[in-house]
């Protein structure tokens, strides 16, 4: 048996564990041989697809040069020319790039950003809104403003206290708006932080852009910091860049990593208005930012990240992304036609919908194992959220790979009825 303890994997229930060979365009190859279609671009990382040339290249070339260096009080070629391009791509007045290594660790930054924005101010704002249902990672920050259950129940007594407004399902908005207002009211309010109009490992559950549009301003119009996490929803996901312009909203602090290097290396970024970067400027130490990791803009995932917006620039992934969304819309309908598929739903290149489990819902839904047992005899690597099923695969996935994938849903769905 391996020494390995894999992450989200109950080795009780889930051995062996496949060997991944290697991995092209939207295909994993198993050392056995066998291809699967990656269906969730390796955990909504891989958006242009596995081992993008551009991008292998960049990181070659990158790791001859300059591999690592210290990013407290040094810079480099890679980040600044990331920084720059990042700003640029992004709206107005976004204008701070503060680097880390994980989604998770850049909602950190966020929250301690938005917390030290308001020490350094002077005003005494130490809460945290959420919305439910959410997950924003699986640190002890990240945790706390996450959704309370399962996955950190045993973890509890750690996790901070936070304020909980409800999740906006279509015709519940107002008693989400209305609860946002009353909360912001509090005054020890520092910021509220959402998931823009997808809840991802919450269940893919999709709200308006109306509804994000209204809860920004509610926020704006208390001085309540609003922090977007597009960890899932960023570099296309949703139909465009970021899910925010879909409601022509910007974030104060706003959060990005998977796609960011197109999948290939582990990088994210907080991007900070100048009055939050201000709120930190000073002659006194005692005000700097007091974040760092070992590898904080490392030069080789930098270089990935500006292949990753190169190709942006460069080729029509925005066309692909729109051809992908109307092909997931099609294979949606279909999938909803079927007898136990229910609330198809769908936000650029993601579609869900869930498996009717008579027993009840969520992680633990009593389906959820018998599910993954059919998606494991057919070619896809496909990871149900509960009785959940997902796609939201690499933007250069073809046709024939989407019909599989269609198919491999209707017959666990009719596996389990
Ligand atoms: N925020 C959101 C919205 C996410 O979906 C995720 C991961 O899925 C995270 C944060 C955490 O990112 P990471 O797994 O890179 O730490």
């Amino acid at each position: 048996m391996s020494p390995i303890w894999h992450p989200f994997t109950q080795h009780g229930l889930q051995e062996p564990i496949p060997l991944v060979a290697r991995a092209e365009g939207a295909a994993i190859h198993l050392a056995d041989g066998r291809r699967l279609i990656d269906a969730i671009s390796s955990w909504w990382v891989t958006t242009h697809g596995h081992s993008h040339p551009r991008i292998a290249k960049a990181i070659a070339e990158q790791a001859t040069k300059l591999d690592q260096v210290i990013f407290a009080g040094w810079t480099h070629e890679p980040a600044e020319n990331l920084a720059r391009d990042l700003i640029a791509l992004m709206p107005e007045p976004l204008a701070h790039v503060f680097f880390s290594d994980s989604g998770s660790t850049a909602v950190e930054v966020a929250l301690k950003m938005a917390l030290g924005f308001w020490h350094n101010r002077g005003e005494a704002r130490h809460r945290i809104l959420v919305m439910e249902h959410s997950y924003h990672g699986d640190t002890i920050g990240t945790m706390s403003v996450g959704a309370r259950g399962v996955f950190n129940r045993a973890y509890e007594k750690l996790l901070f206290d936070v304020g909980t407004v409800p999740f906006p399902a279509a015709g519940t908005e107002q008693a989400t708006l209305d609860a946002l207002d009353q909360a912001c009211r509090t005054q020890d309010i520092a910021a509220f932080i959402v998931e823009p109009l997808v809840l991802g490992a919450g269940g893919m559950l999709i709200y308006r852009p109306e509804t994000l549009r209204a809860m920004r301003d509610i926020c704006a119009h208390h001085g309540v910091l609003f922090i977007a996490d597009e960890v899932m929803t960023g570099w296309g996901r949703t139909g465009t860049l970021l899910a925010c312009e879909q409601a022509g909203v910007v974030p104060d602090i706003l959060c990005l990593a998977k796609g960011i290097t197109g999948g290939s290396l582990p990088l994210a970024v907080t991007l900070a208005t100048p009055a939050i970067f201000e709120a930190h400027w000073s002659t006194d130490p005692a005000k700097q930012f007091f974040h760092s990791s070992s590898y904080t803009a490392n030069p080789i995932a930098c270089a990935a990240a500006n292949a990753n917006l190169a190709i942006w620039r460069d080729e029509p992934v925005q066309q692909r992304i729109d051809t992908l969304a109307a092909r997931q819309a099609a294979m949606l309908a279909e999938l909803a036609a079927l007898p136990n598929l229910a609330n198809p739903r769908q936000a650029g290149t993601i579609i869900a919908l869930d498996v009717v489990d008579p027993a009840g819902t969520g992680y633990l839904s009593t389906i959820a194992p018998r599910l993954r047992e059919s998606f494991r005899g057919a070619p896809v690597l496909l990871r149900p959220l509960g009785n959940t099923v997902y796609v939201m695969p690499p933007y250069c996935i073809d046709t024939a790979d989407l019909a599989v994938l269609g198919q491999a849903i209707a017959d666990a769905a009719e596996s389990i009825r």
